[in-house]
């Protein structure tokens, strides 16, 4: 089967590893990639945006499948162009990405297939959703429909701050259609669950916490994540079958009967309170940074399974994991959530590649003759396995101090509520 993998983060790094150990792959391709992929696939420039290029791309390396990692792709129509030109694609239809590209289509397709979430309401007009919001009181959420890398949300403490945001979202006189979903604050722990879906059934895959604020402690702005950890010790088997049967196969079922079939992966983004889980929002496609920890405990051969979902032919079951835990540390240039420094020097990477347990994956890095050079805001992804979260973080940390570069930051505390718990 020849691949080829679009996307250039850390995410990608992890599917070109899982798929280049494959007995099923002839070829392996990443597009755009980045120097970690170069590792262990072929890569090509390629812009995204341009589908005609990436079409063309497939017809000259006769592509068998297609593995999308980003959303912007889907949710422009990527996998429809690719079905009509009759490749195979891992990652939905535009109209079944709008599960993760509006976050209104979201919240009225649970409402109507009784898949539990948030209280909510949905708003084109700023005076309107402020009536509301004084109405209903802070804490509140203020959504903006949709996608926004993650810079689209507010959790309001109280109502002035929830109307400053329907104020940035919805400027006087701004752009027709844009909208806000203003929704009541969920209590609890949140997780990220994953299923594999084929259009008709789904497959339960695994489950991770991210970190998504930039400072240790969950504080400071959000980011794209700054670590992880795989599995979710709150996701029992118990919670998984809980999941699947009161969000994943709704979901997928209604998807179906929409008439907009959804395959590809389906990342619940979940908080599990007192009365069970709900969703916050969905993605369509594999989480960053928790497919580089969920990878790394992959034991089953991931392709065949990818090819099933777009094949729909997904088999009974769900893939096999080793039973140790991952744990991803993101390493990201100073600057970043803002603006990141770029082209400085990263040392080290083959060093902190020799911790056992340990891979240095790359996300926003660029080779510059022999050297590696920063080239994003997140720019790796450290990331160690272990026989709890607790020896994974410290080899994760135990790299990570052989990595020579003074320009970037991590957090020092990812999977601080796992090792918590596994200590008490
Ligand atoms: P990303 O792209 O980073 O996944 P997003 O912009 O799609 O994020 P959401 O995932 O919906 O937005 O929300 C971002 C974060 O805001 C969530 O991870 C969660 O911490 C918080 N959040 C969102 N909705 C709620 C809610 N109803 N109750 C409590 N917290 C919420």
């Amino acid at each position: 089967m020849n691949v080829l993998i679009l996307g250039s983060g850390g995410r990608e790094h992890a599917l070109a590893r899982a798929c280049a150990r494959s007995p099923a792959i002839g070829k392996l391709m990443v597009a755009p990639g980045n120097p970690g992929c170069a590792q262990v696939a072929e890569t090509h420039p390629v812009d995204l945006g341009d589908h005609g290029q990436i079409l063309a791309l497939c017809r000259r390396h006769a592509i068998d499948l297609v593995v999308v990692g980003p959303e912007a792709p889907l949710v422009a129509g990527l996998a429809d162009d690719l079905a009509r030109q009759g490749v195979a694609c891992f990652g939905p239809s535009a109209a079944a990405a709008r599960l993760e590209g509006s976050k209104g289509f979201a919240k009225d397709f649970c409402r109507e297939f009784g898949v539990p979430t948030a209280d909510y309401r949905r708003f084109r007009s700023g005076v309107e959703a402020k009536a509301y919001l004084r109405e209903r009181g802070a804490p509140i959420v203020v959504k903006a429909d949709g996608l926004a890398a993650g810079k689209g949300v507010v959790v309001a403490e109280t109502v002035e701050e929830a109307e400053k945001a329907v104020d940035a979202l919805l400027p006087a006189g701004s752009t027709p259609g844009a909208e806000v979903v203003i929704e009541e604050v969920l209590e609890g722990e949140e997780v990220s669950f994953f299923a594999l879906c084929d259009g008709s059934v789904a497959a339960p895959f695994a489950s991770a916490q991210d970190h998504k604020r930039v400072g240790e402690g969950d504080t400071g702005p959000n980011t794209g994540g700054m670590g992880a950890y795989s599995p979710a010790s709150i996701m029992t088997p118990e919670m998984t079958e809980r999941v699947m049967r009161e969000i994943v196969t709704p979901t997928v079922e209604g998807m179906a009967r929409r008439g907009t079939p959804f395959r590809g992966v389906l990342f619940v983004g979940l908080m599990i309170g007192r009365d069970g889980p709900k969703v916050i929002e969905f993605n369509v496609r594999f989480g960053d940074p928790e497919t580089e920890a969920i990878l790394e405990r992959l034991s089953d051969d991931l392709p065949p399974w990818l090819a099933a979902c777009a094949a729909g032919t997904l088999p009974q079951g769900s893939p096999a994991f080793r039973p140790e835990a991952a744990l991803t540390v993101v390493m990201a240039a100073r600057g970043y959530p803002g603006e990141p420094m770029k082209g400085s020097r990263i040392l080290g990477l083959d060093e902190a590649g020799r911790v056992p347990g340990v891979v240095v994956l790359h996300a926003g890095t660029r080779q510059a003759g022999e050297a590696i050079v920063a080239d994003g805001g997140r720019v790796l992804a450290v990331t160690a396995i272990g026989r709890t979260v607790g020896e994974a973080q410290e080899r994760a940390y135990r790299a990570i101090q052989r990595i020579e570069w003074p320009e970037g930051f991590c957090r020092k505390d990812i999977g601080w509520r796992a090792v918590a718990r596994e200590t008490e």
